[in-house]
């Protein structure tokens, strides 16, 4: 795992009260200390049931045991789970993101584009504390049995840490999007909208990464990917960044944004695996895949866990029921 420059102290207390809280307090903007409710990241009634056969979908799920160590499989969740996280009280979820909730999606708004983007950063957030406090509670239990001295840095030591950095960071991006959401700056993010036309919708899903290799300012290079079956016969890939990020953003986004033919539908679906860790699948269309392919899709989302594998040609990791 590799961490990032110098820790930034702007906003830290701030972030390190709000981490030893409960994990389940509204992250908006501000101080809110209402409870968060299990929101959807990906919305449910538009986008989710598109793909869901007798009211489920099938989700990655990332496991380690101590015996087994890694393991991925893909799961059968139902819709009213699917993408859920709690980062959000009722209030928030309802006052911040009416406009994308309430209205048809117009890929051309900035508001809406803006807000699918933050959803993204919000749920990001939420995932990044919940892993930090689940090391650090690993941590504090080696030292409490005696298995680390808690005074002499130990490997686990070193993880819990470098979780807490990873969970800041993620803070402080938020804190970023935040002030732009307060001063209604969206044009602060741009967006690559991408058309896919389909057969049948196949997958959803949202998340931001990072791409370590890219630096802007004291940090990575930060890219929202939005997934969404908007019918049957079309899905929507928007990827948004920073707009003072632009051209790192472009040239890491160039393999699919130079054409858009059936091999690139293919690196467009590379994307979605390497960089979407909240993906959900349409059940017979992942029943349809051969045995290879379904194993070729897990092992690419289990290695890119750990380090993109954006320069690697992949075998067939295709996402789409792409028309013919
Ligand atoms: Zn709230």
């Amino acid at each position: 795992m590799q961490i990032s420059g110098p820790m930034p102290d702007q906003n830290f207390p701030e972030y390190f009260s709000l981490a030893r809280l409960n994990i389940n307090r509204c992250l908006a903007p501000g101080e809110c200390p209402d409870m968060a409710i299990a929101a959807h990241s990906v919305q449910k009634s538009r986008f989710i049931k598109q793909l869901a056969e007798d009211g489920h979908v099938l989700t990655v799920k990332l496991d380690a045991t101590a015996r087994n160590g890694l393991s991925i499989d893909l799961h059968s969740v139902g819709i009213n789970q699917a993408t859920t996280f709690t980062g959000l009280c009722a209030n928030h979820d309802n006052a911040i993101f009416s406009p994308i909730e309430k209205q048809e999606i117009d890929f051309n708004n900035s508001e809406q584009l803006f807000l699918l983007a933050y959803r993204c950063a919000v749920s990001e957030l939420h995932e990044q504390m919940v892993s930090a406090i689940r090391v650090q509670g690993g941590y504090t239990n080696r030292v409490r049995k005696g298995i680390d001295s808690g005074t002499v840095p130990s490997q686990a030591c070193l993880q819990a840490t470098q979780r807490l950095v990873l969970a800041y960071e993620a803070y402080q991006y938020k804190c970023t999007l935040d002030a732009a959401l307060n001063e209604r700056r969206f044009k602060f993010l741009r967006h690559e909208v991408i058309r896919v036309p389909t057969q049948m919708a196949t997958v959803a899903g949202n998340s931001v990464y990072s791409v370590d290799d890219v630096n802007v300012g004291d940090s990575w290079l930060r890219v929202h990917l939005n997934v969404l079956p908007i019918s049957q016969s079309e899905t929507v890939v928007v990827f948004s960044y920073v707009k003072d990020a632009s051209k790192k953003a472009l040239h890491h986004l160039a393999p699919v944004l130079s054409s858009q033919d059936g091999s690139d539908r293919l690196k467009l679906s590379q994307f979605i695996i390497d960089g979407c860790g909240n993906t959900v699948f349409r059940p017979s269309f992942v029943h349809s895949w051969s045995h290879t392919k379904h194993d070729a899709v897990l092992k690419y989302f289990l290695d890119s866990a750990w380090k993109p594998q954006l320069d690697r040609i992949a075998e067939d990791l295709g996402v789409f029921a792409l028309e013919t």
